[in-house]
């Protein structure tokens, strides 16, 4: 893959408050990438700085092969969508759009030409008469996508543009956003702190703690082989349980409160082989309940029931677990799950294949 835009060893800070960590990641061209982090972590602060809002302190930014660092707003292929669309009140919808076009002095025809394709591709190809207040919010947020486009940029910068809009049309619009991404081939930076988001969106998501890029990859790899508890939580909330390594007849075996297994086989051949405590990640789904005694699992991790909530398709348990400190988060199919009542004992099991055991820090 031929990167497109390069960020190599940025540091940033702001009065001596730390937001960017000497981070290096790169673009491929066309691909779409999400930096996610809980709030204060420094995607914002990147983003601004591939837009050229702010120079970082440290580091370069290079675009295509070239560097951009101190380059200014509007001398870079790079267009920025932001949370709430700041539209001209008043312009209709297709002088919102055409407004970049016109700055150029491009002419008329191009113009026209240009608005129609734009707005096609966000799907108002009805509404270029529109005033701006005529319009909801998902389709201030379609014009906005639109005014960015239209000049073709090469980078698309995206800082939560659908973190204002209602959950139905957020949805609908997660769609639409892949859409244009495929449709104008440009390469997306999208911002969020939705993990859920980011797994629909991404091809690859950057993953941030407290100023530091703590991972770089697919959706899949994060979600099923996160390298860090911290990965492991802040994407698909999983269990992060406390263990111990310890030897045992062959290899080494997990500690989990009262019950010992064994440490589940890792893809990628990295198990850890040195004694001592760890964390175990298991995905709530992947963890299997059944009333004692129901059979179909091994009966030898055992629990109660603290509380259950209904949430459509299955029933999201919090499970106590002795000499385990935390909760087991599981989700169990409503038919199953009709069983569980407060308080009931539990078998607990999951497949071998479905635990990962992660390092303390
Ligand atoms: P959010 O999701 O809340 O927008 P973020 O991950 O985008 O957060 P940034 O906005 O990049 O985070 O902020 C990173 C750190 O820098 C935070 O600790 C923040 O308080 C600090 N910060 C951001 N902007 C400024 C500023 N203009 N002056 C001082 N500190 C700032």
């Amino acid at each position: 893959m031929s990167w497109d835009l390069e960020i190599r060893d940025v540091s940033h800070e702001y009065r001596g408050n730390v937001a960017l960590n000497d981070v290096s990641l790169s673009f491929g061209e066309g691909e779409f990438v999400t930096l996610l982090g809980p709030s204060g972590c420094g995607k914002t602060t990147l983003l601004r700085a591939i837009a050229g809002f702010l120079t970082p302190r440290r580091g370069r930014i290079l675009l295509g092969g070239e560097e951009i660092t101190g380059r200014s707003p509007d001398r870079r292929p790079v267009n920025m969508v932001f949370q709430r669309p700041t539209l001209f009140p008043h312009l209709n919808v297709a002088d919102n759009i055409a407004f970049g076009l016109r700055v150029e002095r491009r002419g008329k025809q191009e113009i026209a030409r240009r608005v129609e394709d734009m707005l096609g591709l966000v799907d108002l190809a009805d509404f270029g008469g529109r005033r701006a207040h005529e319009l909801s919010g998902g389709q201030m947020q379609r014009v906005a996508m639109a005014r960015a486009l239209i000049k073709r940029p090469r980078v698309l910068l995206l800082d939560e543009p659908l973190s204002a809009l209602d959950l139905k049309v957020r949805l609908q619009m997660e769609v639409e956003l892949r859409r244009m991404h495929r449709e104008t081939g440009a390469t997306f930076v999208h911002v969020t702190h939705d993990q859920r988001e980011a797994l629909a969106l991404s091809d690859r998501i950057a993953l941030f703690d407290r100023g530091r890029l703590v991972e770089f990859a697919a959706p899949e790899e994060i979600y099923r082989r996160p390298n860090s508890a911290f990965a492991a939580q802040f994407v698909g909330d999983a269990n992060v349980l406390p263990v111990d390594l310890v030897p045992a007849a062959f290899g080494m075996a997990v500690q989990l409160g009262e019950v010992r297994m064994p440490t589940p086989p890792d893809p990628a051949g990295g198990t850890r082989t040195d004694a001592g405590p760890a964390w175990l990640m298991v995905r709530p789904e992947s963890i299997r309940v059944s009333p004692v005694g129901a059979g179909g699992t091994s009966g030898r991790l055992r629990g109660s029931v603290l509380d259950t909530a209904y949430r459509g398709d299955v029933f999201s348990c919090r499970l106590s677990v002795p000499g385990v400190p935390v909760p087991l988060k599981a989700e169990v199919p409503v038919e199953e799950g009709v069983l569980l009542d407060v308080g009931a004992d539990v078998d607990l099991a999951w497949p071998p294949e479905a635990g990962r055991v992660l390092p303390l820090d």
